[in-house]
């Protein structure tokens, strides 16, 4: 009995020994529970009956504080605008009998605000009365606020995505749109981002103009993972296209597989288009639209290269307008971009579509012909630029031909890059001007020498000015009425080093090109004008001095005021002075050129027509001229006595002369038999080698002092005195008076 009652005892002593246990090991436990676990009633207050110790950690108040709402009730805790929902969660689970999950917040001891997570069971009596709530309040406000921040971002990154300027999408790798916002629905003409989404199942086909730009897009992705201002062209809804640049990214799931693309496109049409413009700009010519230097160096190398490999040549045609600058002076700029707008387009029509037509600057144009050609077709095409371009054009009412000089150059066999083949074409043009004009070349070696020879001429010209080295000779012209001195021509001469007389042939023409003439006859005419001042001063009989002037002296500067300067430095009187000219000169504007000469006649001073007969002259005009005297031109006096057309065309000419009221001179008299001959036709002066050569200022002096102090037969003294002056002997004599 005894030994039963301890048993039972020792049973009971165990049981609650395993009691204690399971309570200290529920304490631990809870007190190391990072949360609160309660028991509370169902009343107004949620008055606690129990609180764990975490009680403290989470809420600030110690258990005992909330137990039995010694301090303060559960209630006061909850945050007053969440009291409410939590109630009615709560009331709601306790009703259908089911646990409860409520989220709210809490106010901690110092006023700190917390989020809480609460879960629990109503406890109910048998009769099904909820007698208390347990549950267990955890801190959750760390998640929450992570959440909240989350969901934040989450608003202000749609807001970004629905508000961008820019589109963005994200499309599947088989070419179908995801997502897009509606910035790029309306940049592809849709009306919303699911219009576009429904309607495009084919990006590479519905959308790039080019579908190779989406194997591209692919290919990027594929190497690299990203696209970066990837310009393509594209179709909007309605048809039209525009110029869009995307910039994209491929995701991926985190075993590396593609997701899909993510990324952003910009419209750049406009950017496109100026860019288009800026690049039009930089490589044409403003005026007539043709490619410029730039652009030709780029297509002739293409040209070059295209040749090589198809074994064919290229032509580099180099066209220069000739005198273009004078129709640019005479009518002004406007009227000289017309006529360079209409040979560019007279140019484009004679060569085919894979030529190019380059204008290089100025009158310059360059034609770069391609194919199999060979340079007999090269010729026919350039033949063809030739005539077009001469053909006559209206400018200002007025009909005006402009000719042009080509040279051309070949790849390879002239050059084998751009600079060589223009420098050579430049060079085969020059010798097209050479020929005067209106003609093409083609290039070739020797043509460099006689660049090179012009070159030096040229700067030898430009010394020679420099420092003087130009001297006059004077050659007599004999009265062939009175048998006496009746005048003089100056004739100019440039003196080397050695002091060797150059002949006016071997520098005339390069001192008109350029432009150096009318310096030198300037001084031609002072120095002249002072040579016949001296000899009148030295007592002798007073003679006219003849010049001879250049189409440029008369045209392109004022010539009136430089005579008129020219005498007056001299104080010479002006009808001691008498101007020559030639016909091409007076007929290229007779009308501007009638005004000039009628300003030199107001002077005083005469004006004759040189090298009559050979020059186009029209008779009213001729009429009109305030001109005294025309000079048969030594072509037709040389034949004198061996052509009788020559005879027939020396007497019309004479007959003509003293019809208008001039008088006649001959030049170039060799033989007694020419001088006979003009003679008997009463020619009225001339000067001539049968008489004398041109004399240097001193011989001539001394002839004129010989002449004049001595008598005899009409020609008999004059011919034995300048033949005693023509005579090298008499020449070393005649030196002595060189005072002039
Ligand atoms: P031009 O005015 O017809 O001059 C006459 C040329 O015939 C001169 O040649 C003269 O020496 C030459 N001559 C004269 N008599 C005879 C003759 O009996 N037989 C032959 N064979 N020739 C004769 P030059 O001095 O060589 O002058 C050639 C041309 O150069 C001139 O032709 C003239 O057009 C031009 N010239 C000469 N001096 C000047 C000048 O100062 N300024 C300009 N612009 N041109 C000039
Ligand atoms: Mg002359
Ligand atoms: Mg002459």
């Amino acid at each position: 009995m005894l030994a039963a009652l301890e048993k039972r005892e020792r049973e009971i002593e165990l049981s609650r020994q395993a009691l204690r246990e399971k309570e200290r090991m529920l304490t631990t436990l809870m007190s190391n529970l990072d949360g609160m676990v309660y028991r509370c009633r169902n009343d107004e207050h949620w008055t606690m009956e129990f609180v764990s110790d975490g009680c403290y950690h989470l809420t600030g108040y110690r258990p005992e504080e909330l137990l039995h709402n010694s301090h303060l009730s559960y209630k006061e805790l909850e945050h007053p605008e969440d009291r409410a929902r939590v109630r009615e969660e709560i009331t709601a689970a306790l009703l259908e009998k089911r646990r409860f999950f409520v989220e709210y917040r809490i106010q901690c001891r110092h006023g700190e605000i917390k989020w809480v997570w609460e879960r629990g069971v109503g406890i109910h009596d048998e009769a099904g009365n909820v007698i208390t709530l347990e549950g267990f309040v955890e801190n959750v406000t760390e998640r929450k606020l992570s959440t909240q921040a989350l969901q934040q971002a989450e608003r202000s990154f749609r807001s970004i995505f629905e508000n961008a300027t820019e589109g963005i999408f994200q499309t599947s790798p088989d070419g179908r749109y995801l997502n897009v916002n509606p910035a790029l629905a309306a940049i592809y003409g849709f009306s919303s981002g699911a219009e576009l989404i429904a309607s495009i199942g084919d990006i590479q086909h519905q959308i790039y103009t080019d579908p190779s730009r989406r194997a591209e897009f692919m290919r990027l992705m594929r190497e690299t993972g990203v696209v970066t201002n990837f310009v393509s062209e594209i179709r909007r809804k309605g048809g039209d296209h525009i110029w869009i640049s995307e910039n994209a990214r491929a995701v991926q799931d985190e075993a590396g597989n593609l997701l899909f693309y993510e990324g952003t496109v910009e419209d750049v049409t406009e950017t496109k288009l100026n860019q288009e413009k800026l690049e039009h700009l930089a490589n044409h010519d403003p005026v007539t639209g043709l490619p410029n230097r730039l652009l030709m160096n780029d297509r002739l190398r293409q040209m070059m290269l295209s040749a090589q490999r198809s074994k064919s040549i290229v032509a580099v045609v180099l066209l220069d307008l000739d005198h273009f600058k004078l129709i640019n002076d005479t009518f002004g700029h406007n009227r000289g971009d017309q006529l360079l707008q209409t040979m560019s387009h007279r140019m484009l029509a004679c060569v085919r579509e894979a030529d190019t037509v380059v204008r290089l600057g100025g009158d310059e144009f360059v034609l770069l012909l391609s194919g199999a050609g060979r340079g007999e077709a090269m010729s026919q095409v350039v033949q063809r630029v030739l005539q077009t371009i001469a053909r006559p054009s209206q400018i200002e009412g007025r009909e005006l031909s402009v000719s042009c000089s080509v040279g051309v150059s070949i790849f390879p066999r002239d050059g084998r890059d751009v600079q060589t083949l223009l420098k050579n074409a430049d060079t085969a043009m020059y010798k097209a001007k050479e020929f005067g004009r209106n003609n093409f070349q083609f290039y070739s070696p020797e043509m460099n020498t006689v660049i090179t020879e012009r070159l030096e001429m040229q700067s030898a010209l430009r010394s020679a000015v420099e420092h003087k080295q130009f001297v006059l000779l004077y050659q007599p012209k004999v009265d062939l009425v009175t048998g006496q001195i009746a005048g003089m021509e100056a004739l100019l001469r440039v003196k080397d080093e050695k002091g060797d007389l150059s002949l006016p042939e071997n520098f005339i023409t390069l001192a008109e090109e350029t432009g150096l003439i009318v310096e030198i006859g300037e001084w031609v005419m002072r120095e002249a004008c002072n040579f016949n001042k001296s000899l009148q001063e030295r007592g002798l009989p007073a003679m006219r001095v003849a010049i001879n002037l250049s189409a440029r002296q008369l045209t392109r500067y004022d010539l009136v005021r430089a005579v008129e300067q020219a005498l007056l430095h001299a104080e010479l009187s002006a009808e001691y002075l008498e101007l020559e000219l030639t016909e091409s000169m007076v007929m290229h504007d007779p009308e501007g050129v009638i005004a000039i000469l009628a300003q030199l006649k107001a002077l005083g001073i005469q004006l004759s027509i040189d090298d009559f007969g050979t020059g186009y002259s029209s008779l009213s005009y001729l009429k009109r001229f305030p001109v005294t005297s025309l000079k048969v031109d030594q072509s037709f006096v040389r034949e004198l006595g061996q052509d009788e057309n020559a005879a027939a065309i020396v007497k019309a000419i004479i007959s003509l002369g003293h019809s208008l009221d001039m008088k006649v001179i001959a030049e170039g008299v060799e033989t007694e038999k020419q001088m006979s001959f003009l003679l008997e036709n009463r020619c009225d002066a001339m000067p001539g080698f049968v008489f004398s050569r041109p004399l240097s200022a001193g011989e001539f002096a001394l002839l004129v002092v010989r002449v004049s102090g001595g008598g005899g037969g009409k020609f008999s003294l004059l011919r034995q005195l300048c033949a005693s002056l023509n005579d090298e002997s008499a020449q070393e004599s005649a030196v002595d008076i060189t005072n002039f």
